[in-house]
């Protein structure tokens, strides 16, 4: 009995399906021929994913006889680059693809967010298919059409809005990923829970074991994971308010992975993120929004994961509060001393605050810090 699941995500005629579960990345094929008959495809991947995913996703074109090729880059965030993404344009030309022939993103974010802005302005737009294989990939980054690259001055400044025709979420290819890099993943599943699906986390409160060991609860995490993402993307696909909520978390998490450079052997993004969405849960309790019941649940819950949960745990040194308050203030629009934050009125209860003042977050880092 299949236990793949499809969420679609409506935008019209550009809606597409995501397609969740084990064996998915061996039907690859047959899916890509149904909404691409007689594409070509060149695979973009990077080098820890080609080794262990590669074969079965060639394998599974070879079978029903499309043509394909294969462009390998460095894992890492580094890959996210100008120099990287030039070669993979050049590489997508030298091919000779044409604007309906598939560009095919199997890996994790980097190589999603970097094909999938390739695939935007090559040929002034070419078809894209993504095959994530994290699970922040499958749960977040996959889904609602942001890709880019990042510049000099900062993470992802460079980039289009460019949705992919389909999205093949093979939950069997997580077994390879580092326990560590799945429990970051992790913390995006929960913050969906926090955002507005109350019931969802209660229901990850019970079934989180479940979903680490790889069973259907899995798929059924991804899969009300993408609807969300799903829902938000198809009401503000551009970003104009709503698709903010997504933020949770990210305005501490940013700040974070800024004050440690990116260095993922201290940090990485995931775990950023479990310890901006403690704080913003802690952060509402100080202003009066939500109870201290919420927030032990929530950090409970993250460190039963084994996410970390408090800024004293991340390794190394790290700035002062008012450094930290800059690298928020650089991240989110300041207008005239107030801030933009996700702040919560309980689980599942977030919303968006646009007038937080930046000396009640400076006076809050000085507690957490
Ligand atoms: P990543 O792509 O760097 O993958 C993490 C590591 O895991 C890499 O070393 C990769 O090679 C390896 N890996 C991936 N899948 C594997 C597998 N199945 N088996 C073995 N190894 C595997 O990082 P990520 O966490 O997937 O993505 C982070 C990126 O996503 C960031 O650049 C971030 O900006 C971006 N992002 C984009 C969006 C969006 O909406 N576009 C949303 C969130 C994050």
């Amino acid at each position: 009995m299949s236990i793949q699941k499809t969420v679609t995500v409506d935008l019209g005629e550009r809606s597409y399906d995501i397609v969740i579960g084990p064996g998915v990345l061996a039907q690859a094929g047959e899916r890509i021929k149904a909404i691409s008959p007689g594409a070509r495809c060149a695979i973009v991947t990077d080098v820890n994913v080609n080794a262990a995913h590669g074969e079965a996703l060639r394998a599974s074109l070879d079978a029903v006889g499309i043509e394909h090729s294969t462009l390998e880059v460095e894992p890492g965030e580094q890959t996210k680059c100008m120099a990287v993404f030039e070669h993979v344009v050049g590489g997508l030309l030298d091919a000779r693809l044409e604007r309906r022939d598939l560009v095919l993103a199997l890996g994790g974010g980097v190589v999603g967010d970097l094909a999938g802005f390739a695939a935007s302005v090559t040929r002034r737009g070419m078809d894209f298919v993504q095959i994530p294989t994290s699970l922040l990939a499958q749960v977040d980054s996959s889904v609602g059409g942001k890709t880019g690259i990042n510049a000099p001055q900062g993470k992802n400044l460079i980039g289009a809005f460019h949705q992919p025709r389909l999205v093949l979420a093979d939950t069997d290819v997580l077994k390879t990923l580092s326990p560590r890099e799945f429990r970051a993943g992790y913390a995006e599943v929960a913050k969906y829970g926090l955002i507005d699906r109350p019931d969802f986390f209660e229901w990850l409160e019970r079934n989180r074991q479940k979903v680490f060991a790889f069973g259907p609860e899995l798929v059924e995490a991804v899969a009300v994971s993408c609807q969300s993402k799903a829902d938000v993307v198809a009401r503000d696909e551009l970003e104009g308010g709503l698709r903010a909520l997504l933020n949770l978390g990210h305005t501490f998490g940013h700040a974070l992975e800024s004050a440690t450079r990116y260095d993922g052997s201290r940090l990485v993004h995931g775990e950023g993120v479990a310890i901006g969405m403690a704080l913003a849960h802690r952060f509402s309790n100080r202003l009066n929004l939500c109870s201290m019941d919420d927030v032990n649940r929530v950090e409970a819950h993250l460190r039963d994961a084994g996410l970390p949960v408090t800024i004293g745990e991340i390794p190394g040194d790290l700035p002062g509060p008012e450094k930290l308050l800059d690298y928020i203030a650089q991240d989110k629009k300041v207008s005239r001393g107030k801030l933009t934050f996700i702040l919560t009125k309980g689980v599942g209860q977030s919303y968006i605050a646009r007038d937080v003042p930046s000396s009640e977050v400076l006076q809050f880092l000085k507690e957490v810090t």
